[in-house]
């Protein structure tokens, strides 16, 4: 069938409301999951039906539900919406005073702090450097191109020869052992900058984090993360820390823990000895203060990160920023570039020499990922709430938005109902192109109007009539 006659068919058919309905539901996911089955909502305590839900109801059949996708290049609402909970995550760990997370925390000593890779060789860089020789293959040893940030050859190596790829790879594949390796060290150094023992620091003091990986233009990833200092206390989740420890002995508990913090990588076949591995000697750690005032244009803090102080709503809103868009990132920036294919070909080179049941045995899986085999986004346990929470709140609300539907004359709320399904996958994605072009129209008008109502919030003078 054409697609425009199949699209004609959906518009024309009876229940083309309900279908749409339908649609808005998944909140106009790109590729959901089909669904077969029945749900009752019984009242949890007298056993009374209070809804039936079956997917045989439906315009044909199956229920729509979410695809999930956290890549927007799969499913543009599905990763916004993961996006939205990352964001509400990592600023409620920030800032508080949302989600179960009390105000004060923004008052605990905070830092912002950027981990980098050490050298592997010159790239191309904006910054030039007059200073450079020729290496042993002609080239030069730095970059002295002046290059845009948007050129395309910053980040490759200047040359490929000299360039460790090896040791680039090694560093990548163990970069979340090496900031474990911090964190134990970090915890270390804080107690001493409080001049106690690291037990007795224990009982006082818990440092939880938050953190994302970016990939840079080079192809290895950075660290960027939320480090904030809580109390001890049995039942609170967030007790703020002793007044006398500051921000102060954090940023220099950071620093030295930054600088001592190393690893040795295994050795490689026909290595002697495993490289030892270190961070970068770049790196920027910065306090983060409570700045209320600055509270105005939540997703695109304008705040320049570059110096200063910075504030906890401009912080969590870079990072979550990157929590979300880090894996997207490489692909379009490393399409193509020679560079970055070196440095997958170099992992899969690797891969093919080592025994798989020893310490490198998982690099053949990370290809893609330039051998990086961690998390985008991590943090502590009691950094803040849980995705799974902020999702089980969703639901939750959902579900009493529904029961409401069904029974508007009760006062019954989520927590006592009890849900009863039985469902089976029945595939992925829109039944037809027509549908799927009329989900991804409907999709694309949502985002107009959301983003409209968004400029119009940020400018309510320029605010268009809309009726
Ligand atoms: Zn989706
Ligand atoms: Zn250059
Ligand atoms: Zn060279």
């Amino acid at each position: 069938m054409r697609l425009d006659e199949s699209v004609a068919r959906r518009l024309r058919s009876p229940d083309f409301d309900r279908w749409m309905r339908g649609v808005s539901a998944t909140g106009y996911c790109h590729n959901p999951v089909r669904l077969v089955g029945s749900s009752t909502t019984l009242h949890e305590t007298s056993g009374e039906v209070l809804s039936e839900y079956a997917s045989a109801n439906e315009s044909d059949g199956v229920t729509f539900t979410r695809c999930g996708n956290r890549r927007s290049r799969r499913c543009e609402s599905c990763s916004h919406e993961y996006k939205g909970d990352t964001w509400h995550m990592i600023m409620a760990g920030a800032a508080g005073g949302m989600k179960d997370v009390p105000e004060q925390v923004a008052e605990h000593p905070m830092v912002f702090l950027t981990l980098t890779a050490p050298s592997f060789g010159a790239v191309h860089t904006t910054a030039s450097d007059r200073r450079v020789g020729l290496c042993e293959h002609g080239r030069p040893t730095g970059c002295r191109c002046h290059h845009d940030i948007d050129d395309t050859q910053r980040g490759d190596a200047v040359c490929e020869d000299c360039y460790d790829y090896v040791g680039h790879v090694v560093w990548q594949y163990h970069a979340p052992e090496l900031w474990r390796r911090f964190t134990i060290r970090l915890r270390r150094e804080l107690a001493r900058s409080l001049g106690l023992t690291q037990r007795a620091a224990s009982r006082i003091v818990r440092l939880q984090f938050a953190k994302v990986a970016e990939f840079q233009r080079r192809g290895v990833v950075h660290f960027h993360a939320i480090i904030r200092i809580d109390g001890v206390h049995p039942e609170h989740p967030f007790p703020a820390p002793p007044t006398a420890v500051t921000t102060a002995h954090l940023l220099s508990a950071i620093g030295a823990a930054v600088r001592s913090t190393r690893t040795v990588a295994a050795p490689l076949p026909g290595e002697e000895r495993g490289r030892t591995l270190v961070w970068g000697k770049q790196f920027d750690a910065r306090a983060i203060v409570r700045r209320d005032d600055s509270y105005r244009n939540l997703g695109e803090s304008s705040e320049s990160l570059d110096s200063g102080p910075l504030s906890d709503r401009a912080v969590a809103a870079y990072i979550a920023k990157y929590a979300t868009k880090a894996t997207e990132d490489l692909e379009p920036t490393g399409a193509g570039r020679a560079h970055i294919k070196r440095i997958k070909s170099t992992v899969r080179e690797l891969a093919a020499t080592i025994d798989v049941e020893g310490p490198y045995g998982q690099l053949q899986r990370w290809d893609g990922m330039l051998g990086f085999r961690g998390h985008f986004s991590t943090k502590s346990r009691r950094y803040s709430v849980t995705l799974g929470s902020l999702r089980g709140a969703r639901r939750t609300w959902r579900l009493q938005r529904l029961l409401e539907a069904a029974r508007p004359s009760d006062d019954i709320t989520a927590d006592e109902v009890l849900v009863l399904g039985s469902w089976a996958y029945a595939g992925m994605g829109w039944l037809t192109d027509g549908d799927k072009a009329l989900a991804t129209n409907a999709a694309d008008a949502a985002r107009q109007w959301r983003d409209q109502r968004a400029r119009d919030r940020r400018n309510p003078s320029t605010q268009r009539s809309t009726r």
